[in-house]
């Protein structure tokens, strides 16, 4: 498989090299030259194929010779070895749980991926790739933990003091080894704008190799397609499934459009946004807005400008007719995340996060219009990752998991550093 630059002015590239560069030189996210299609006796076959066999086919072509057969199996295999279950919350709603992995949200999946695809294409070098990473709070925990203790590769973290829960900042500050966290006395913005300084220094990019692990790179983004046919394995129901996808970067909702397009039998899906509702904007008024962040109780999803908005609009062929067809979006404040999540804990005794409450109560407003049709929210977070806003909520003491109580005990080690740009540089060079 190929990959172009969504800017057009790089040249094509193969997996190993796009998901090594992360982005493109030309600062365009890579798009894949042509999406496979699976068989119509590959759909009819899916139900009685094992997770690991699906996910396997589903990736394959999109890896190439890049890596092994056998390697690749055993990669995928590793990835998903947790359970991923679709639960039935109540008529036509159902809740695929993504949070069941060693962080408690979605982005382990693409974490544990792309580590053990640059695990494997560093292994027959003697570099060394430092991948840097700034966070508001989930995707931190996911790469400290997708990449802990691989050879190779030194993790960096940029987190904005005070400003995520403190079982997200657990996650990050307590590894060690080759993860390390920089606790930046500013917002997410400022750590945001100082990666991509980072990115933008030829003197630094001279000196290290620099990868990114947001869901910008492929090999982050191309495993959530996984999770929709692992969905469509527990489907029983007549009707092919709407999907409702709590949306921030659109990382997650890309991934599901291009498992459609390879044929992957689902009908509809709904973009589910908070307060911060660029693409819902969009799909009313054909014209995306220039806003700043909302700070809102699904904090994972406070993103104003979302980065995978252009692999959306590459596959829906830059048409907003097409894109309107395809998919609904709706705005969801925070009045209605918690008046979502009470009332479906007290008819349905589910307890959702802050997340999916998004995704259910855009759900809802989508079968307002559509009744008979069966919806699938994804469940993006553990309920305990937004312990601070579901307890209270609910007047209710969550369960505690296990992993969770250990972390507990583990000591912070985060290094202070102010939002100054020489000051993260020092930081990202020490151990080189
Ligand atoms: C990252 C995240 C999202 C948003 O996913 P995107 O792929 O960026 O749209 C939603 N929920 C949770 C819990 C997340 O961590």
């Amino acid at each position: 498989m190929r990959y172009y630059s969504l800017n057009q002015s790089s040249p094509e590239v193969d997996f190993k090299t796009a998901t090594l560069l992360g982005q493109a030189p030309d600062k365009g996210l890579y798009f894949p030259r042509q999406i496979p299609r699976l068989s119509d006796a590959w759909i009819h076959q899916l139900k009685s194929m094992s997770r690991e066999a699906a996910a396997f086919d589903l990736i394959a072509p999109y890896v190439g010779d890049c890596i092994p057969r056998s390697v690749l199996q055993h990669m995928v295999a590793e990835t998903i070895d947790f359970p991923i279950p679709l639960v039935k919350v109540h008529d036509a709603l159902f809740s695929l749980e993504l949070f069941h992995g060693p962080t408690l949200a979605f982005k382990d999946i693409g974490a544990r991926f792309m580590s053990r695809c640059l695990r494997y294409f560093l292994s027959d070098t003697h570099e060394k790739v430092t991948v840097l990473v700034a966070t508001s709070g989930d995707t931190g925990g996911a790469v400290a933990y997708g990449f802990y203790g691989v050879e190779g590769i030194e993790v960096v973290i940029l987190y904005p003091s005070g400003r995520v829960s403190p079982l997200q900042e657990r996650q990050l500050t307590t590894l060690g080894g080759n993860v390390r966290a920089l606790e930046v006395e500013g917002s997410f913005d400022d750590c945001q704008a100082l990666v991509k300084q980072a990115f933008a220094d030829p003197d630094l990019r001279s000196r290290i190799q620099l990868s990114s692990a947001n869901s910008i790179n492929i090999a982050r983004w191309l495993p959530q397609q996984f999770y929709y046919a692992f969905a469509l394995q527990q489907w029983n129901e007549e009707q092919a499934p709407v999907v409702s996808v709590p949306s921030g970067n659109f990382g997650n909702l890309c991934a599901g459009v291009l498992a459609k397009q390879s044929g992957l039998p689902i009908q509809h899906f709904i973009a589910a946004c908070n307060a911060n509702d660029a693409v819902t904007q969009y799909l009313s008024t054909g014209h995306l807005p220039n806003q700043s962040v909302h700070s809102t109780l699904s904090n994972a999803m406070d993103v104003a400008s979302p980065s995978n908005f252009v692999r959306l609009l590459e596959m829906m062929h830059h048409s907003w007719p097409e894109m309107k067809q395809q998919l609904s979006s709706y705005r969801i404040s925070d009045t209605e995340t918690l008046e979502t999540l009470r009332r479906i804990y007290q008819t349905d005794g589910y307890i959702l996060d802050p997340h999916g409450a998004v995704g259910v109560a855009a759900a809802e407003q989508y079968q307002l219009a559509h009744p008979k049709a069966p919806v699938i929210v994804l469940e993006t977070a553990h309920p305990i990752k937004f312990s601070t806003v579901v307890e209270p909520c609910l007047h209710q003491t969550l369960e505690v998991p296990e992993a969770v109580r250990q972390l507990a005990q583990a000591a912070k080690k985060s290094i202070p550093v102010p939002a100054q740009y020489a000051a993260i540089k020092d930081q990202i060079l020490k151990e080189n």
